[in-house]
Formats: C-alpha cells, structure tokens, sequence
C-alpha cells in the first residue's frame, strides 16, 4: 500500500473544488489535519467570533470526512512540529495544502517545506494571488487596472466537484478533542444571536448561495440598502475557504442584469491579497506613514470613553448604533454600514483606525486579515490608494439616502416608534427618546475637528 499523504486544512475548510485535496488522494490515503497554531508569537491570534465560527465548520467538515471513510485529524501547537510528527507517526511521504498568503500563513509554509515534502496549490481566490501582474511586471497597489487585468484572466477555471470517498490510511494518528479547544464562548456566551443567523460549513455555504443566485441579477439595486437582504452574505463561508470563488463565479456568472457588479466585489477579495502580499504589515501599519506618526489622533481617558460608545453602539447617531449592534448580536455588518461606521470612528471620533481594524478583526465572523486591512485603510485614507481621508462621510445623510429607517428600527429598539425623517436623527428633531445617548459630537464640529488634525499632518509631512 502506497504510504499516506498529509492534507492540511487551513482557511479552505471544504472538499469540492479543492485542489490540495485532489492531489492527495491521487497518490493513495489521506490523512486530513488541521492545527490550531495561533498561539505562537508570528501569529494574529483569531479574534472571538471566528473561533465560534471554526468551531463548527471543523464540525461539519469532520462529518463530511466521515460520511467519505476518513475524519479529520486535530493538533494543537506549531504547524510544523505537528505536521512533522504525524508524518513520524504515519509514515507519510508528502503534506498538501492550498496556498495562504497571510504572513503568518506564508511564514509557517516555509518552516514547514524546511523539514517536509511541502506541495501547495492554488484555488482560495479567482487568480492565484501574485499571478496578475501590471505591464511592467510588478503587482497592482490600486483595485481598478488590477480588476480590469484580473478580467482578462477570467474565467477561472470550472470547480472539481468533492470526491465520494477517501482511502484511509492504516492507522489513524491520534487527534485532540474539538470540544477541548474551546473555541466556543461561554459565560457569557456573547454568541446566541449568531446561531438563528448562520450555518458555518460547506452545505451551509451551498445554500447561502443558491439563495443568493436568484436575486444576483438585482445584486447593484439592492447591496447598499441595509433593510434588504440584497448582497450574499457568503463572506464568512469564503474566508473559511468553505466554498472558492470559482464556484461562486460559475454558478452566478450567467445571471445577467448587474451580476458584473457582484463578481467586481469578488475581484475586491483578490485585490486585498495583492496587498498583503506587498505589505505584510499592512494591518498594523498605514502606508501613508503620516498616518501614524503626524496624524493627532485622540488619545486618553475621553477617547476611550468614545470608542466603548461607538462599540456599543451608543455614539447618539442611529446608522453608526444600529450597524455596531447588528455586528455584536451577529458577528456580521452590512458593507455600507461598515464603510459608515468605520468613517466615523476615523473622522468624527478622530480615533486610530487601528484600534476600529482590531474591533473588527474580533468581532466579525468573515473576519480576514487583507479585506480587513484593506478596507480600513481605505476608509482612513492612510492606504496604497487614493487619500480619502478630506472626503468625511455624513451619517445622517447617508442613513436617508440609502433607506436605514427599518434597519434602524430592527437594531435600536429604542427609536422603534419614530417615523421618518426624524429616525434618522432624532436629536435633530427633537424625538429623541431619554433611553438613547445625544449625540456624541455634533456632524460640523467634527468635521472641523478632524479636518484640523489633517491639516497638522500636512503641515508635518
Ligand atoms: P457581497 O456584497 O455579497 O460580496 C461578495 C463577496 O465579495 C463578499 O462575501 C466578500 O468576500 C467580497 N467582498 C465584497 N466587498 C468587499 C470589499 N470591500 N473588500 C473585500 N472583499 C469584498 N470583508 C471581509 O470579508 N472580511 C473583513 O474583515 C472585512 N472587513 C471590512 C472592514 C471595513 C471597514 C469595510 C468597509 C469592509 C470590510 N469588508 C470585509 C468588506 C465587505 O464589507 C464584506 O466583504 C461584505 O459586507 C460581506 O458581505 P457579503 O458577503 O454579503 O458581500
């Protein structure tokens, strides 16, 4: 019998369309593993929400192995020493796994290819990040020309479905218990709300998307207007590598209407890569370096105080609470609302996009290190792309002009009773009911605030 292969899971956490898994089981048994190793220091430990959402993928993944004749295997501790004596234990000849391009991912890859036959392969994004490269030869830093180079290699190729079975090895090594890792909250358990709005794991992904073909045709009309289920609601299901963007294209490419609009979004998902993949750092650290060293950010006790209310959702602006509710009860937030909030932690609150990027990073379900570094930094302006940071976004004015009143209405209970306009800003009208906060600063003296710290770090630059 032919000696086993190693497959080693990280964020890909599927069967179909899964290249590393084709490999293997080509050369005989498999033996699937995935190792927690986010405790060593080259990691970014994963935040609170994504442990409750690997939880139950690693669940319905182990099933599916199962219903194929295999399971999956799990350590905990460093990636290379893990995978090095499982291989001493079985036996086996090679390790194959799908590409990372995370630092930490890439870091663990090369320790790992120091000590085993390390084969990686391609297939978590539309073009193997690295691949699509400017007519000079470099990477793109700005999403338009790379999306429009990224087109003209599409379209990516047709997904393998998963196989009906897998050969076992003789022996299974030994693997920890998914309970004991505790990846799940408890006392509290801040994650009740997340189980009526989610099914982590690839079925739960195949029906998010059949869902969302029927209406992917209407994807422009609908994606900015936060009362409607209008976008796919898949990220999560893609950052855990649950279902690949290529099976996404090919089964809503031909849907027609605005659908271009949806795959341009996918394209955004390989553009942060590229980013990461030239900035490592990227999410510790503006590319503008003003950002972080002329910029006045607020500091101190009264910021403080301003970023737990912006948290909790009690700043006094109804779209910004409602968008920081629906993420802490859901561990997810409507895109334009997310562009909205983190706007006004950087501007109105004058507050380190940092420390809004770390909130993310924890509380978010599709929490993944390049969307959201890239995006933060493009909200602050302080990014490989155009300076947005002189552009500041009015809350109010977009809560009416993108429909927020029934989102609002859902999220803050306490303004269910006010009508239209004044739900929108309810202090402006008088409405504003005593269990809701003031606002925390009003939209022209922050606009004057944030400006005038801008202008100190022009003056510095
Ligand atoms: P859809 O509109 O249906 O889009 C389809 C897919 O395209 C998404 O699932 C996602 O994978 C990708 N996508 C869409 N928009 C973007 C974008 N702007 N950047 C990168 N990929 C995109 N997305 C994350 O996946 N993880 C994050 O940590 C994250 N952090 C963000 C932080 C901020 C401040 C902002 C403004 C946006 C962030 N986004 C992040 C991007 C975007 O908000 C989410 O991808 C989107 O809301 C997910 O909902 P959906 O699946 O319904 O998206």
């Amino acid at each position: 019998m032919a000696p086993p292969t190693i497959l080693w899971f990280r964020r890909d956490l599927r069967l179909a369309d899964q290249a590393a898994l084709v490999a293997a089981a080509a050369s005989g048994p498999v033996i699937p593993v995935y190792i927690l190793d986010d405790e060593t220091p080259r990691h970014r430990a994963m935040g609170g929400a994504s442990r409750w959402w690997l939880h139950h993928s690693l669940a319905r993944l182990d099933e599916s192995l199962r219903a194929r004749g295999s399971r999956l295997i799990l350590r905990r501790g460093k990636c290379e020493d893990e995978l090095a004596k499982i291989a001493g234990e079985s036996g086996a000849g090679a390790v194959h796994c799908l590409r990372h391009y995370e630092p930490w991912w890439r870091n663990a890859e090369r320790a790992v290819a120091k000590r085993l036959d390390l084969i990686c392969h391609d297939g978590n994004y539309l073009a193997p990040p690295g691949s699509v490269k400017t007519g000079s030869g470099g990477l793109y830093k700005i999403y338009t020309p790379f999306w429009r180079a990224l087109r003209d290699h599409m379209p990516p190729p047709v997904p393998v479905d998963a196989p009906e079975g897998l050969d076992a090895p003789d022996r299974w090594p030994a693997s920890d218990r998914l309970d004991d890792w505790k990846l799940l909250p408890s006392r509290p358990n801040w994650a009740t709300g997340f189980e009526g709005e989610w099914t982590p794991g690839e079925t739960g992904a195949q029906v998010r998307l059949g869902a969302f073909a029927e209406i992917a045709a209407r994807y422009d009309e609908q994606r900015n207007l936060p009362a409607i289920e209008g976008s796919s609601r898949l990220s999560p299901h893609l950052h855990f590598g649950e279902i690949s963007p290529a099976a996404i294209w090919h089964a809503v490419a031909d849907a027609g209407g605005s659908v271009d609009v949806f795959l341009a979004e996918i394209g955004w998902r390989d553009y942060a890569q590229t980013v990461i993949l030239q900035y490592p750092d990227y999410g510790g650290r503006s590319a503008r370096e003003a950002f972080d060293t002329a910029l006045p950010w607020r500091s101190g006790k009264e910021a403080d105080a301003d970023f737990a209310a912006w948290q909790q959702g009690r700043t006094g602006y109804p779209i910004v609470d409602a968008g920081m509710r629906q993420l802490w009860a859901t561990g997810w937030m409507h895109n334009r609302v997310r562009m909205i909030a983190a706007s006004f932690l950087i501007k109105h609150l004058l507050i380190d996009w940092r420390r809004g990027e770390q909130w993310f990073w924890d509380t978010l379900v599709d929490a993944d290190y390049a969307s959201n570094a890239v995006n933060w930094q493009w909200v602050a302006g302080s990014g490989v792309d155009s300076n947005m940071f002189p552009r500041i976004m009015a809350p109010l004015t977009q809560s009416e002009k993108f429909d927020a009143a029934a989102y609002i209405r859902q999220w803050v209970p306490e303004l269910a009773d006010i009508g239209e306009p004044a739900i929108h800003d309810p202090d402006e009208f008088g409405r504003r009911p005593r269990s809701y906060p003031p606002k925390i600063i009003g939209h022209r003296e922050a606009r004057a605030r944030a400006l005038a710290a801008y202008d100190v770090m022009k003056a510095d630059d």
